[in-house]
Parts: structure tokens; sequence; C-alpha cells
């Protein structure tokens, strides 16, 4: 597109150009958004949004952090990339960080959270391999789950719309009920390695699973020999005022998962194991890749994990998130069109008897903005740094969207 020279493009030219540009992957929401300071968003052309997505759960300590931005300034001067052929101290530090919040004993880096779900698949099914020699074990995954869009992401993701086109991915996998322990045990083979989920479904809308559920499903894969591996992606990283869900419930997994606020922005993710797994699993020669744990997405991971500590994350999620739930029951029970409230902590939804579309860009014409999960359930995944204040204002702008709707 041809720019008057000195003037820049408007939101609206920006927009057309990369409808032009940028495979359409998305609907976008209308706007282009220019930079970020603590917990609001600022578009192009100046405006403020009050920002309850996080980039998807993944900016935890908001925008602009100043220590943060520093560690990744300072270690960009240093070293960018090397590859893991050699050792690096921030990968190192990182990892010792992550072991002791997460209670999970090695750690391989990966860029995202559908790599780490690939990792972990790749481990159970070797952890497998190792005890038989076959190769058609079996994973059981659940109905209205989502582990990410690759291959062996997207065959564990009970979500026919999201698979159908792309069949065949990989095979052996098999679906169960979330929060059904006799349909889980229904689909329990000789050949079951892994038994896969999000300890709280995000992108399936917000359902925390119950505490009976994953300690029933913890004896069975105890009693079998089958892993138990949890997806934190989302709902990791202090977000239920844990540092990982699996915390609260007390059951822990043998593969673990996590992404999205790791990095707070930098891609950067991890598959996790027990030791007994490590030793009987993945060796030197099964997995790799280019850019996991690299310095500056190491450096980014130590010091997120850092500053949740120091800045005492957790605490201020468990004292904002009783807040936010209240505040949200509140409008459910003022809008007979609000059905439900679910969710935990800082991981939120409100659903709806109708599509919440129109709704999220009303709120972001006032200056709000919000995500979806599915097509009638507005997910809340904002910072944690967020305030109580912060609350009012988003239930306050919601409230009049909704009354509008
Ligand atoms: C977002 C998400 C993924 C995929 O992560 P990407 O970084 O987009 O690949 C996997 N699992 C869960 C639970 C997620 O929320």
């Amino acid at each position: 597109m041809e720019q008057i020279s000195g003037q820049k493009p408007d939101m609206g030219e920006y927009i057309q150009q990369a409808e032009s540009v940028l495979l359409h992957t998305y609907n976008r929401y209308q706007i282009v958004l220019d930079r970020g300071e603590g917990v609001y968003l600022y578009d192009i052309e100046g405006k403020k949004y009050l920002d309850f997505c996080a980039g998807i759960a993944v900016f935890a300590l908001g925008y602009g952090n100043e220590e943060y931005n520093n560690a990744l300034k300072s270690q960009i001067d240093k070293l960018i990339h090397t590859s893991n052929y050699y050792y690096n101290v921030p990968a190192i530090e990182a990892a010792k960080k992550i072991k002791e919040a997460s209670g999970m004993d090695r750690v391989f880096f990966t860029n995202s959270g559908a790599e780490s779900n690939e990792g972990a698949i790749k481990a159970a099914r070797k952890y497998a391999f190792l005890k038989d020699g076959s190769t058609d074990h079996e994973i059981i995954a659940m109905h209205h789950s989502f582990h990410g869009r690759t291959m062996g992401a997207l065959a564990v993701t009970g979500n026919a719309h999201y698979r159908e086109a792309f069949e065949p991915l990989i095979g052996n996998v098999r679906f169960a009920d979330f929060n059904d322990y006799e349909s889980v045990l229904a689909q329990v083979t000789g050949k079951t390695c892994a038994i896969m989920l999000e300890p709280v479904q995000g992108e399936g809308g917000l359902q925390p699973a119950s505490e009976e559920f994953l300690k029933k499903l913890r004896e069975l894969c105890d009693q079998r020999d089958i892993l138990l591996v949890f997806d934190e992606v989302q709902c990791g990283m202090g977000r239920t005022g844990y540092m990982y869900a699996w915390q609260k419930y007390g059951v822990k997994p043998d593969i673990m998962t996590t992404a999205k606020a790791l990095g707070c922005g930098v891609p950067v993710g991890a598959f996790l194991m027990t030791e007994r797994v490590a030793q009987r699993s993945l060796e030197a020669g099964d997995h790799g890749t280019t850019y996991g744990g690299n310095p500056l997405a190491c450096a980014a991971a130590e010091k997120v994990l850092d500053l949740f500590e120091k800045n005492h994350i957790i605490e201020h999620v468990r004292e904002v998130a009783p807040y936010l739930e209240q505040r949200l029951e509140e409008l459910k029970d003022r809008f007979p069109c609000v059905t439900e409230r679910r969710g935990m902590g800082l991981m939120q939804g409100l659903v709806f008897d109708r599509p919440v579309r129109d709704m999220i860009a009303a709120a972001m014409e006032k200056g709000l903005i919000l995500i979806n999960a599915g097509a009638n359930i507005i997910r809340f995944v904002p910072p944690l740094t967020i305030t109580k204040e912060n609350v009012d204002e988003m239930v306050s702008i919601l409230g009049q969207c909704i009354e509008n709707a």
C-alpha cells in the first residue's frame, strides 16, 4: 500500500495490509496493538485498553516490567543463541528454578506449548517401548481438551473441528470424558501408555478437574504402570493460585508440560518428568530442537520465575482471584443470559446462552480486551498482577456490554 510520505498508515490501512500478506488463519479483532504498560495495552492510535487476555494467559507479570526487560536486554548483548550441543548458564539456572517450582526432576526446553506436548507424547511412547519393545501403544486424552496445533498435539486434542481436515494424525489415541473416571477406564487396554489431560481445561471451557477424578487417575496409572501426563500450558505458572495446578490437587503427574507464561512473551516452553521416567524414556539422540533452551529464552524464564517469587505473585493471585470470582458471580446473578461461572483462580469463564463475539467486540470499543473460549464463553485470563480496582473496571464495562447485548 502506498504511504503518503511522513504520514503513518492508520489502523484501517495496516489491517488492509495485514490481510494482503498474512495467511488468514485468524478472524482478528480490528485493532493494531502498539505497546503495553502494566495491565493496559495501547493501539497505534493511542487508545488505551484494560487487558484481561494477557496475550492468552502469557503476560503474567504485566507489560513493561523493568527488571524483566533489563534481563532480556543484557542477555541480548551477551549471547542470544547457541546450540544444544553446548551448555549455557541461563538454561542451567532456568532449569534449576523450574525444577524447584514444579516439583519435577528433569527439564527439556521447547519453544511452545504444542512442542512441549509433542515431547511429552514421545517420552511416553518411548517409556512404553522400552518396556515391551512394541510400537503400538495408545494414549487416552479427553474430549474438549486442547493441546496445540501440531500433528501430535492435535491428535490428542478432543475437538473434531480442529482435527478433521488434517487426518490422519498420529494414531492410537482414544478419547474419554473429562471428570468421568468410568469413561477413562473403559478406554484402558493393555496397550495404554499414557493418560493426558489439562488439570483445568482452558480452550475447552475453563473446566477444572475434580479432585476425585485426578486421584483416581493417579491410582489407575500406578496400578497399571501408565504415565499420567498433565498439560499445564495454560493453567500453570501461578494462574490457579498454585505454581502448577496439580499442586492444588496434590496429584503429581509423571510428565508435565508448561509454556505460555513461562517466558512472559518470549517463546519458551518445557516438558518435565520425574527422575523415574527420565531414566526409562528419552535418551541421547531421541529428541532435539535448534532453538529450545537458548540463552535468551532461558534468561526470560529464569527472570520470570525469579519475579514470581520476589513479587509474591502466587500470594497476590490468591488474594485477587476470589474477588474476581465474586464479581463474576454478581454478573451471573444480574443477567439471565449468563448461565454459569466456572474456572479456578485467575482463569475464569462466564458461560452465556448465546454467542459472545459481539459482546467482546463491544467491550473492545469501550477499552476492554477480553477473549472467548468456544462460541458462548467469555474467558478471563488477565495478567496475574491485576488489582481489585482493575477487576471493578472490567466488571463495570462488561456489565454495560451484557446489558446492551
Ligand atoms: C495454548 C495451549 C497449548 C498450545 O500452546 P502453543 O504455545 O500455542 O503451541 C497447549 N495446551 C494448552 C492447555 C494450551 O492452553
